[in-house]
């Protein structure tokens, strides 16, 4: 990758807030002289994400994610460390050199991200081109040609390789749209390509921050055997269980509004927001997980599930509701009034009408207690069982204990049962829940958090970590000292030793700007999250500490070396010559020990 000068690396950092721009993407807390949030990169609870403007850093205690603002983009929108500084420095005008294009070694986000957006602007022209053969179609749905214009939607017409042959022509690379899963080889001859998508209508999908990362395509041929929805598979940029269709486009409006409505397709996502509804994303097929949760409480606690009247839409409301609903999220459901969707109801009532049918929807526990009467029945008492166990199981599941025992008490009072026997049989379940979920789902545990645990740190590595840590906090006043006193053989652990000896070759530099330096040269994560954790502590007073970290890792690895040679004579006995040769060493080294230990006693 072409080399981007440091002082411009740094000048882009300096000249923006972290606090301001992780801001954008989660709601930051004030809390003491730090920031704190719910971590985006890991599923939790309590705030353990931490954001220091003093050191423009931030750490995750939960799941150890760490570094600068580079760091963050990176992580959060899964771009290289070029594109982070690229993005930011677009917005800070402070210029980049310029590269010729392919001297930029293209990441894989990026070749899948270009792959992507080549192909919404091909179906797109596609749609204008023959715009008038899926007019009748468009027209019947009620979607605006500026409703089309403004969401870029596409269409792939009925040819097999249309955008195949587009690639060829354009010579472009074609394993980035195999790997988007835009181009499909076929299982005999795999020389043989062509388009997954065929006389469809394509709704791109987009990430948060604008770019396309996957195709939703609706069936145009309706013939019985076809599929009436397909998507793009996932891929190293599209992951379904986190993506909301239109979220990008809804996120500033639904900070504004204070809540969101999530509809089940693309078209009454559309609908909803050509009649100037933008608070408004779809779930387009996929059921609501965990990790959408996580996504939506970062802009909202308050929803409420828009469905249609019929059996599929009242039961896709109670089953995506049920996550969202244990989440902790205030959530309603609002069935729309029977053959109605949004658009329909749009075509002959407001704005504010819809907004009074809003105002209708229903808490989701009442919801779903109605709907079970309603669909089971309450004449007798095996019907009224079958409801109330649906309901202990679904409150079982609340992350709330407050709130399930509020509804516990709804219940008592409806089906006339104890409020302590409810309540009892609820952390029963609850219980039985979470032994299942830690047994069979460590799915929530992020990579890192193993990775972390699983990295081998040996001898004195505290002490080795703390003296890097002291060094990038104090490191004019401390540096002499150490690099006098400190050799690097002294590290045990190489990826300490590596951060040393670039520290000693750097000491040039202002102690922040080295500290921010080597948070883009760090590749492993582990070590950046090691290091990260322990610039969030105050070390005060570092001259003794720094005594004894030199000790103990001088120490350490004086040890390591007479224990190394100690196995190596076990086997030998004293008439061989390499016998004296390890014994004469091994009495160095204890030497050694004695001289520093008289060293540091002293001091
Ligand atoms: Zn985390």
């Amino acid at each position: 990758m072409a080399q981007i000068p440091d002082h411009i690396i740094d000048r882009i950092r300096e000249s923006v807030d972290i606090v301001e721009v992780i801001s954008r993407y989660i709601q930051l807390k004030k809390q003491g002289k730090n920031y704190k949030a719910l971590c985006p990169f890991h599923v939790e609870k309590t705030a353990s994400f931490t954001v220091s403007p003093d050191k423009q850093i931030f750490y995750c205690f939960g799941c150890g994610a760490g570094g600068n603002v580079y760091n963050f983009l990176m992580r959060y929108e899964k771009i290289t460390f070029f594109e982070a500084i690229q993005k930011l420095s677009a917005e800070t005008g402070i210029e980049l050199p310029k590269f010729r294009e392919d001297e930029k070694k293209l990441s894989e986000f990026d070749q899948l991200y270009r792959a992507n957006q080549f192909a919404c602007e091909f179906y797109y022209n596609q749609l204008l081109q023959k715009y008038s053969s899926i007019e009748p179609y468009l027209k019947k749905r009620g979607i605006r040609k500026e409703t089309i214009e403004f969401f870029k939607i596409g269409y792939a017409s009925e040819e097999w390789d249309n955008l195949y042959q587009e690639i060829l022509h354009k010579k472009l690379a074609i394993e980035p749209f195999l790997k988007a899963g835009l181009i499909l080889e076929s299982e005999k001859d795999r020389q043989k390509k062509y388009d997954r998508f065929r006389h469809r209508l394509l709704f791109p999908i987009h990430n948060l921050s604008g770019r396309v990362i996957a195709f939703g395509g609706r069936d145009l041929s309706h013939t019985p055997d076809t599929p009436k929805y397909i998507n793009s598979p996932e891929s190293a940029i599209y992951n379904k269980s986190q993506v909301l269709y239109g979220l990008y486009y809804a996120k500033e409006w639904i900070r504004q509004e204070g809540f969101v409505i999530i509809v089940e397709g693309y078209m009454d996502h559309l609908q909803l927001f050509q009649h100037e509804i933008k608070n408004v994303v779809a779930t387009s097929g996929t059921a609501l997980t965990g990790d959408h949760a996580k996504v939506i409480r970062r802009y909202t606690k308050d929803i409420i599930l828009c469905y249609d009247a019929d059996t599929a839409g009242i039961q896709a409301a109670i089953r995506g509701g049920q996550i969202l609903f244990q989440e902790n999220f205030d959530l309603k459901v609002l069935i729309l009034p029977e053959n109605e969707d949004p658009d329909s109801f749009l075509q002959k009532h407001d704005k504010s009408e819809f907004y009074a049918l809003l105002k209708t929807s229903r808490d989701y526990f009442d919801f779903r207690m109605d709907y079970l009467q309603k669909t089971i029945g309450i004449a007798d008492v095996s019907q009224k069982s079958k409801i109330v166990e649906d309901l202990i199981e679904c409150l079982a599941g609340h992350t709330d204990p407050l709130k399930q025992n509020f509804y516990a008490n709804v219940m008592s009072e409806k089906f006339n049962l104890q409020e302590g026997m409810l309540s009892e049989q609820i952390r029963k379940k609850s219980q039985i829940l979470k032994k299942r979920e830690s047994k069979y789902s460590p799915t929530d545990t992020p990579k890192i958090d193993q990775e972390k645990k699983g990295i081998t740190l040996i001898g004195a590595w505290g002490a080795e970590k703390d003296l890097l840590i002291i060094l990038l906090n104090y490191l004019d006043e401390v540096k002499e000292a150490i690099f006098q006193m400190v050799d690097e053989q002294d590290f045990l652990n190489p990826e300490f030793r590596e951060l040393y000896s670039l520290i000693r070759a750097n000491s040039n530099k202002p102690k922040e700007e080295l500290t921010h330096w080597l948070f883009t040269i760090i590749k492993d994560e582990r070590v950046l999250s090691l290091l990260t954790a322990d610039l969030f502590k105050e070390i005060k007073k570092p001259d003794r500490y720094v005594n004894d970290c030199i000790l103990k890792i001088k120490v350490t690895r004086h040890q390591t070396e007479i224990d190394l040679l100690k196995q190596k004579l076990k086997p030998l006995n004293p008439s061989q010559p390499e016998f004296h040769k390890y014994l004469q060493e091994i009495n160095f080294h204890l030497a050694k020990i004695q001289e520093i230990r008289k060293i540091f006693t002293q001091k």
